[in-house]
């Protein structure tokens, strides 16, 4: 899964209309405005630490980026940007939105400093395991093919998330800060086998193809809400997209951007849909929360 990965992403943008799937931040510029003003607020509420960093792991084509920063800028955030990033493609897109960004291979690279950080759709990406009656599941080579080695009830693991977790935490309690994990997935740790792969905005077999698809898992929220407080750090209940865009107020990002744009009401409407409708990503994506202890809890996730 690792090395399909790092392939997949190395030697292409997979992003949009054309490539294998689109992201909430490519749906709408409302999505990085609100979690702009969801970081602006944390941090003007941490009484505005002037060494504070912007920080992203996998920014795909930095769209998030450039809309969260526009709003931490007009909130008065003059902190730098340091994005996680493998891809050079990526980094290349990423460099015009974001021209003054930094860059880094992993999230333990990052420097000390207070952290404004947003990961989404990047811990589905990062590989897990899988077993089967505690035996790790295996893919074999059969002729020109691939398969599994066993079935059975599939329980995942996945160490190089919570390794992630964990450094982010780690340095949150160091330094002060707030991270926002937003990726599908589930609240409770659970059975099941959830390895999916995408590709042209269809589901595909898993095993075919390795390298030229989209390869990723549900986000056990609850493991790395689990590695997050080891570390020291403060979590947040897990909410779901729709309900977190809705308490930030999307209905009335919208409503502005229609006044001042009237031409673009039906495109707004449809963005707001696919954002937070149930059926959507609204109910499938969860957000989830990690803070230092000496920061408040970002908005959104009261009960
Ligand atoms: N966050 C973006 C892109 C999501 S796609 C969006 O919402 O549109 C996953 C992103 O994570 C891509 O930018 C990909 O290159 C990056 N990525 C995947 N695996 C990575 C790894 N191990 N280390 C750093 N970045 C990685």
């Amino acid at each position: 899964m690792e090395a399909c990965n790092n392939y997949y992403y190395a030697t292409r943008d997979p992003l949009g209309r054309d490539g294998d799937f689109t992201t909430a931040p490519e749906i709408s510029q409302m999505f990085g405005e609100l979690v702009g003003a969801a970081l602006a607020e944390c941090w003007t509420r941490a009484e505005r630490p002037a060494d504070a960093i912007y920080v992203e792991l996998g920014p795909g084509r930095g769209s998030l980026a450039a809309d969260a920063l526009r709003v931490l800028r007009g909130a008065g955030f003059a902190g730098g940007a340091r994005f996680v990033e493998t891809s050079p493609v990526l980094r290349a897109l990423q460099a015009e939105r974001v021209p003054n960004a930094h860059w880094h291979d992993a999230v333990e690279d990052l420097p000390a400093a207070p952290l404004l950080l947003v990961a989404n759709e990047f811990f589905d990406a990062l590989p897990i395991h899988q077993f089967v009656s505690g035996i790790e599941r295996r893919v074999e080579v059969i002729g020109d093919g691939l398969a599994f080695d066993r079935d059975g009830e599939i329980v995942e693991q996945s160490p190089a998330r919570e390794q992630a977790v964990s450094a982010i935490a780690t340095c949150l309690v160091q330094c002060g800060g707030v991270a926002l994990v937003i990726d599908y997935g589930h609240e409770r740790s659970a059975p099941g086998d959830t390895l999916q792969a995408v590709r042209g905005h269809r589901y595909v077999p898993t095993l075919i193809d390795a390298g030229e698809q989209d390869l990723t898992s549900h986000v056990d929220f609850e493991a790395l809400g689990r590695a997050a407080s080891e570390a020291g750090a403060k979590v947040t209940t897990v909410v779901t997209q729709g309900d977190w865009l809705n308490r930030l107020g999307i209905g009335a990002r919208a409503a502005s951007l229609a006044t001042a744009n009237p031409e673009r009401i039906s495109e707004l409407e449809k963005a707001v849909d696919r954002l937070c409708h149930e059926e959507q990503m609204g109910q499938l994506f969860k957000v989830m929360a990690i803070h230092s202890p000496d920061w408040p809890a970002p908005a959104g996730f009261e009960a």
